[in-house]
């Protein structure tokens, strides 16, 4: 746990948030300022600063499992979304925990600009 993270002190229960999915390793939430008419962001509960520190591949196993998951339940693999990790100030991460935001509703455009 990082105490000056915005995503820890959710976890934590100090910050509140609209969850969607809690487990013992990974959480959903609805982001604050959606970029799609869904727009969920899948966190680990480990404090982990980006995808390039990564070290255990299980980590990426929970994450992309449970958003798949999620997309699934929400009934968002009919016609498609978008999962996105930005790593680092060039890629735009505004929040230094990793997350993989799960983009859906409206129709996606690739290159993505
Ligand atoms: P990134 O720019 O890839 O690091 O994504 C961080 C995301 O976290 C942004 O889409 C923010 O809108 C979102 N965000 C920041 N603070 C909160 C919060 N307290 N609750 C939910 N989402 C947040």
């Amino acid at each position: 746990m990082n105490r000056k993270c915005i995503f820890c002190e959710i976890i934590k229960g100090n910050q509140k948030a609209d969850f969607v999915y809690e487990d013992e390793d990974v959480l959903v939430i609805r982001d604050v300022f959606p970029q799609a008419p869904i727009h969920l962001l899948v966190i680990p509960k480990e404090h982990i600063p980006s995808a390039s520190q990564v070290n255990d591949p299980y980590i990426w196993a929970k994450l992309m499992n449970n958003a798949t998951i999620v997309a699934r339940d929400l009934g968002l693999d009919k016609d498609g979304y978008r999962l996105v990790v930005n790593c680092g100030s060039m890629a735009c991460q505004t929040v230094p925990h990793l997350h993989i935001h799960l983009l859906a509703g409206r129709q996606f455009h690739w290159p993505p600009g």
